[in-house]
């Protein structure tokens, strides 16, 4: 069977942990969250980025900091993972679901201004498959009501838009570090904070709301509850996993791009002849082939071609049911004008098995089962 996912894993990870172990030092920030989070931040170029539990707690750390209350109103596209909504609900707000753009299945920019109201807070664009919303739409519509932007970049590692590191655009960026994610440390993420001021807040909400980050580094003597936060600190093994593919992240994607590049020119013929539609990559943006996905014609015949590659030993999986349309969608938002795409074009989309070190071999083969599935 060729597996859909596998978590990448380089090789160094066991001996850092190894290392954590015998350090003694096995909670969080120390010297391997150090290292992934100046990388990051040198990467990024933010002013803080703060390895986090998930790219979940990411996102809840970023509607804490953006002060969301109950009766805000947040902006997000409604084909996206359930964190990206449920971190807003959380702190009490309603959630405005935006229709996508068919050809990048990223929420449509010009739709976003319809959906501002009064009780608008924050816009939040989701980089679906690492490749970039149209930022400069959105910042410009922030700054003109006034609004935050915080990016779910869950899947954006490494993506840019307009040179820039998709997570460092808006106010705050997330990221995730999930086994299924581009780099893993089993679950995790990071925050990434632009503005120096939120920075210190950012790790005292991080730190269960004490300012215990200052302690640590001698900066107060003694360290104490200071504002509301929860235990968002990943621990030192985590940290120590993801540092062992931070340190070749350029390797781990240039693989992954050899792999998305190797479906794309397989598969071409097959677009062109009208039978499949690939990934539309925007001019302005590199991606981080994260995902290999194509459309079908229809909801049925991405069924079928499920089952026939199952049955030739190949996992593919379609993806997000748009959140608008399921029992909590229902309760905490409501989707805003019509929904032309997300529906539509969510029950055409189909992953294929992508993943570092996944075999030219394999990617050849699920070609050639495609082209039958067509052709035969
Ligand atoms: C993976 C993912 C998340 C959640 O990440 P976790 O680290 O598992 O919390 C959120 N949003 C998007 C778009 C994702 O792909």
């Amino acid at each position: 069977m060729i597996n859909f996912n596998e978590p990448p894993y380089i090789g160094k990870e066991t001996k850092y942990i190894e290392e954590a172990v015998r350090s003694k030092k096995i909670s969080g920030d120390g010297y391997y969250t150090k290292k992934c989070s100046s990388w990051l931040e040198k990467y990024t170029g933010t002013e803080k980025a703060l390895l986090t539990t998930s790219c979940t707690h990411a996102t809840e750390m970023a509607a804490i900091l953006a002060d969301i209350q109950s009766g805000d109103e947040v902006i997000m596209p409604s084909y996206t993972f359930v964190s990206t909504a449920n971190a807003f609900i959380l702190r009490g707000a309603r959630v405005k679901f935006v229709d996508i753009r068919p050809d990048t299945m990223n929420i449509d920019e010009n739709l976003i201004e319809g959906a501002i109201s009064e009780h608008t807070k924050a816009i939040v664009p989701v980089h679906y498959a690492g490749v970039a919303c149209e930022m400069d739409t959105i910042c410009n519509l922030a700054k003109k009501y006034g609004l935050y932007v915080i990016e779910d970049a869950a899947q954006a590692v490494k993506s840019t838009y307009k040179g820039k590191p998709l997570g460092s655009i808006g106010d705050y960026g997330c990221y995730s570090f999930h086994e299924t994610k581009n780099y893993s440390m089993g679950e995790g993420g990071a925050l990434l904070v632009k503005h120096k001021k939120i920075a210190e807040r950012a790790e005292i909400i991080r730190e269960k709301g004490t300012d215990r980050s200052k302690f640590f580094r001698g900066q107060i003597d003694k360290y104490t509850w200071v504002d509301i936060g929860s235990s968002y600190l990943p621990s030192e093994l985590n940290a120590a996993y993801l540092w062992a593919q931070l340190e070749v992240s350029d390797d781990i994607c240039s693989n992954r791009m050899k792999s998305w590049n190797y479906y794309y020119q397989g598969l071409k013929e097959l677009e062109e002849r009208k039978f499949i539609e690939l990934p539309v990559i925007p001019v302005d943006c590199t991606h981080n082939a994260h995902m290999f996905y194509i459309k079908t014609r229809d909801i049925e015949e991405r069924k079928e071609l499920i089952h026939y590659l199952r049955q030739r030993k190949i996992n593919s999986v379609f993806h997000y049911i748009p959140l608008h349309t399921s029992p909590a969608g229902k309760k905490f938002g409501e989707f805003v004008g019509e929904d032309r795409y997300t529906t539509k074009e969510s029950e055409r989309l189909l992953r294929l098995p992508m993943y570092y070190g996944l075999e030219i071999d394999n990617i050849d083969y699920i070609i050639k089962t495609i082209e039958k599935f067509y052709l035969l």
